[in-house]
């Protein structure tokens, strides 16, 4: 079966959170797993985003159909240099999504300053993915309902999909606004299952976050009792046509 993993990081976690993710880390978990595709980020506070932009743009250079990257740009940055990478990454690097971390940047999707990851990435024409979850209030998932209405065509990926405790809110943000799409690594397995009998299996993507956590959000999707159909496009159709990556089976 073909499986996209679209939550994976590359490079160092300034906050010591997680360590450090290496590429080697990151291919042998796809490959224990079966994993066809994974989108690669920068972890959230790095001194220059721009140095492990660079490196990813080496891995999924090294890794044709493998490996995409996903820019993750400090919402603190002014706009003008923000804009700048943001397109650099998706137009010169080709990658395929923008992400905004409310809780690491303390910049509430409502903010003001947030307003240009949006921006960008309708601009762009790419996804963005907002972590949602941990790190609230900032991360509050219902906070992304007002730039969900303003940016009706960008697709808005809730990463974590509420992080467990705010996962029946996640789910009220999806079910309002139908260019919502949710991914919920570290939920239940309860609450992905009734997501998918919510808004079905067409805005739901999995994400491991971490390479030793894939076996775990696998098992996990597994456990839902979800349709083998259900299960075929959250691991693949559904990632493949949101991020516009060729099906490499064909
Ligand atoms: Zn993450």
């Amino acid at each position: 079966m073909d499986v996209v993993d679209t939550h994976g990081h590359l490079g160092p976690s300034p906050t010591g959170s997680s360590g450090e993710t290496t590429e080697e880390e990151v291919l042998a978990a796809m490959a224990a797993q079966g994993v066809t595709t994974t989108l690669v980020m920068p972890q959230s506070l790095q001194p220059d985003e721009r140095v492990v932009h660079d490196r990813i743009a080496r891995f999924a250079a090294t890794n044709p159909g493998r490996i995409y990257g996903m820019a993750s740009i400090s919402p603190l940055w002014e706009e003008a240099p923000y804009y700048a990478e943001a397109r650099r990454c998706v137009r010169e690097l080709g990658f395929k999504a923008l992400k905004l971390h409310p809780g690491s940047y303390n910049t509430a999707p409502t903010q003001p300053r947030a307003e240009k990851c949006f921006r960008a990435a309708a601009e762009l024409g790419v996804p963005l993915i907002i972590h949602t979850g941990l790190g609230a209030p900032p991360a509050l998932p219902a906070l992304v309902i007002p730039r969900a209405r303003q940016f009706p065509h960008l697709p808005i990926v809730l990463a974590h999909a509420g992080f467990v405790a705010y996962a029946d809110e996640a789910l009220v943000v999806a079910q309002e606004c139908a260019n919502v799409y949710l991914e919920p690594s570290w939920c239940q397995f309860y609450q992905a299952r009734r997501m998918v009998a919510a808004i079905g299996s067409e805005r739901m993507l999995m994400g491991s976050d971490h390479p030793p956590n894939l076996a775990v959000e696998l098992a996990k999707w597994r456990a839902t009792g979800i349709s083998p159909e259900h299960l075929a496009n959250v691991f693949g159709h559904t990632p493949r046509r949101l991020f516009g990556l060729p099906d490499p089976t064909v």
